[in-house]
């Protein structure tokens, strides 16, 4: 587990005073990765911070960096970066933390020439993923779809032994603030022995999810043992699984999502790396009592203490009619990473366990962080209990949600924007930030 070192402490500042700005996501204590362009398409990796994104090719390039640094920061991706060890991903972070803070000798006036405002770049995708893996990790998000679906079954006899996946589509991860096309796709037949029809998905939900990408991966045939996991984990990022439920519902049995998921995955563009949320690992998930202890391979006394992050998480959602008559956008809920069963490091052992080979930038998300009450729930299906007006859950007053224009929704209808945030926050570090994960519905296109 990455130790707590002078670049966590919270009386540090920088030169660059939004970063002090309590409120900012960005201090010099959080430092994530993003790679952004200026509209002439050349790709540039950057650091947030406050409300600035400092260039490292030309920090490296300026001879800032030290030459080990030089070729991955010069690169368009972070891919190069994400494969560096341990100890040198420390060591960068060190070096720009010491190029950063507030102090009479570091040369200002070179580095500021380094700055741009974030409001006047581009974001993109942060590395190439060349694999996605998306998980079910929250217990009260799979129970909440599974007593939908199957009252009397909801979780399913595996869940308390193993990291519930799908392989996910890479290509088709993309970053915030790209439109989302609404799919078309098959849907069951209205009645039994009849035809199934194709058309534009009704039931068009998001998933809040965490995303995590590899670091250093591991070769085809050898495994990842959990003591060693923390070591391949590089960052977070907020993810939204946008899902079609009624496509879904139709093509999920026997092998899982497939059109229902692949159309768009959206993807915030800071990575928070793992050194700058060392301040906010938390105990894993408390079992209940009576729950099975996991297998051996997927049980360590570290992962135990400090496997889990503690992330808070938002939801918002903005619809047209919302943004024509200037209305904020509306707060659908709320929760936390620590609720989750599985931890991350879990998650990738278990991944590898078999022989299977991670490479540098591969996505792996957590599935729907939801939590035990209604307003922790993070999908639409949740919360209006797909739709359904007999919401067993005390409060039902929101199914279907209703908005400050008086429109309504059981599912997302065009135009509607879905606004995820995250931070963590604690009483003695500086809150860090995970800025937004955005993304607009788009009229599906015929
Ligand atoms: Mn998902």
């Amino acid at each position: 587990m990455i130790s707590i070192d002078f670049t966590h402490d919270p009386s540090r500042e920088s030169w660059v005073d939004s970063a002090n700005d309590p409120g900012s996501d960005f201090p010099i204590q959080n430092l994530p990765y993003a790679v952004f362009h200026t509209g002439d398409g050349d790709q540039r990796i950057g650091i947030g911070i406050g409300n600035q994104i400092i260039d490292l090719r030309y920090l490296a390039e300026q001879g800032l960096l030290l030459d080990e640094f030089v070729s991955p920061c010069r690169s368009d991706v972070l891919n190069e970066l994400m494969a560096l060890s341990g100890p040198q991903r420390i060591q960068l972070r060190q070096l720009l933390s010491k190029l950063l803070v507030r102090s009479t000798d570091a040369d200002q006036v070179l580095m500021k020439a380094g700055l741009r405002s974030q409001d006047s770049v581009e974001f993109c995708v942060p590395c190439r993923i060349q694999d996605y893996t998306d998980f079910y990790a929250s217990i009260f998000h799979a129970t909440n779809v599974g007593s939908m679906f199957r009252p009397n079954n909801p979780l399913l006899p595996n869940y308390k032994h193993i990291p519930i996946g799908y392989h996910g589509r890479a290509s088709s991860v993309v970053i915030s603030g790209t439109e989302v096309i609404r799919p078309i796709g098959q849907k069951a037949p209205a009645e039994e022995g009849g035809l199934p029809t194709r058309s534009p998905a009704v039931l068009l939900d998001y998933e809040l999810e965490v995303g995590f990408f590899v670091a250093q991966g591991n070769e085809l045939g050898s495994t990842i043992p959990i003591d060693k996991a923390e070591e391949h984990l590089f960052g977070m990022c907020l993810v939204n699984d946008w899902s079609a439920r009624d496509l879904q519902k139709w093509e999920y049995q026997p092998l899982g999502p497939f059109l229902a998921k692949s159309f768009a995955t959206t993807v915030s563009p800071w990575v928070v790396t793992m050194e700058a949320l060392a301040p906010f690992r938390a105990a894993e998930y408390h079992r209940p009592e009576g729950d099975p202890k996991p297998l051996d391979y997927l049980t360590s006394d570290e992962n135990s203490s400090k496997g889990g992050v503690d992330i808070q998480l938002k939801v918002s959602l903005s619809s047209q009619q919302m943004r024509e008559k200037g209305l904020p956008a509306e707060h659908l809920s709320q929760t936390r990473f620590t609720n989750m069963y599985w931890t991350i490091a879990q998650i990738l052992t278990h991944h590898a366990s078999n022989g299977c080979n991670l490479q540098p930038g591969d996505l792996m998300a957590s599935g729907t962080v939801s939590g035990p009450s209604r307003d922790q729930r993070g999908s639409m299906l949740e919360l209006t209990w797909n739709g359904d007006a007999n919401n067993p859950t005390p409060g039902t007053d929101r199914t279907p949600l209703r908005l400050p224009t008086g429109e309504e929704r059981k599912f997302l209808a065009d135009g509607d924007e879905l606004i995820l945030s995250g931070f963590c926050e604690n009483s003695e570090y500086r809150r860090i930030g995970f800025g937004q994960c955005r993304g607009t519905v788009q009229p599906a296109r015929r």
